[in-house]
């Protein structure tokens, strides 16, 4: 499922290789990964202009059109990958992918698909990212989110840390495989109530979050080419932590499977 780091490589996918060219056509050939606009306010709000420029807030992915000449106001596509999506540039339909949804092609001859073969993705046509974000409660971005904004944020909550980290009001763009992923190097059970985390803990947490999400972005969010000492590495495959070699727990948290280590995750008990 794309987690902030996987929608950070299409971001940079898309960024490297369909802006500034002017758009032909949209093709919609499944209108239910559209959102709230129908497929022919897509084409014609889309028709004619280019793709300008990228930003990813959680794991939305905003993409900016050029201004049009009667209409000064750029809106912006906002695409979100569900369980499947990914994007594909190509120039000959037999290089297209297998479940293209959105087609989109360029003046250039080249079409950029938005491919989500379990449709639980979604295209949409907003008129800002600020306003979506808004509309939808999302939380900052967590690669955007301060240290004592984290804290503040995490401050006398109920619940699981897991929870925690995937609340995307809270902070936007962690879903499971990731909450898992910092919670291990965190050296926190992902059950931990977040009421007793102190301080330090919560610096702590801090920093891994970071290192875990920027390290993943630099692997491309490659299983195969995280470090070798990554749940992600070993989760769906592995039974043994990829750091002690215990066996690994799997169990509920907050209705979500959850991946541990109870070795090296402690479960810190709130001071009484
Ligand atoms: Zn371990």
């Amino acid at each position: 499922v794309p987690e902030l780091p996987d929608v950070e490589v299409f971001r940079r996918y898309l960024a490297s290789t369909a802006l500034h060219q002017r758009l032909t056509n949209v093709r919609v050939t499944e209108k239910r990964v559209l959102g709230r606009v129908s497929a022919s306010r897509l084409k014609n709000g889309v028709g004619g202009r280019s793709l300008e420029d990228t930003k990813r807030h959680g794991k939305h992915l905003f993409v900016r059109l050029t201004a049009d000449g009667a209409d000064s106001a750029s809106p912006s596509l906002v695409f979100h990958f569900g369980m499947t999506g990914f994007f594909k540039y190509y120039k000959d339909e037999g290089s297209a992918p297998g479940h293209p949804r959105v087609t989109f092609d360029f003046e250039n001859g080249y079409r950029l698909a938005y491919d989500c073969q379990r449709m639980l993705g979604e295209v949409e046509l907003v008129d800002s990212p600020a306003s979506y974000a808004d509309a939808h409660g999302l939380g900052p971005d967590a690669l955007e989110l301060g240290e004592d904004e984290l804290a503040e944020r995490l401050r006398g909550r109920r619940g699981a840390l897991k929870n925690a980290l995937m609340k995307q009001e809270l902070l936007s763009g962690i879903g499971n495989v990731y909450s898992d992923e910092i919670s291990f190097h965190a050296g926190l059970d992902p059950a931990t109530e977040v009421k007793a985390l102190e301080e330090g803990a919560l610096a702590q947490l801090y920093r891994t979050m970071r290192w875990v999400l920027e390290t993943a972005i630099e692997r491309k969010a490659d299983p195969d080419a995280v470090p070798s000492d990554w749940l992600l590495a070993v989760r769906d495959r592995g039974d043994r932590c990829p750091k002690c070699g215990s066996e690994l727990e799997r169990r509920r948290v907050s209705g979500r499977s959850a991946w541990s280590c109870p070795r090296c995750q402690k479960t810190p008990k709130r001071r009484s």
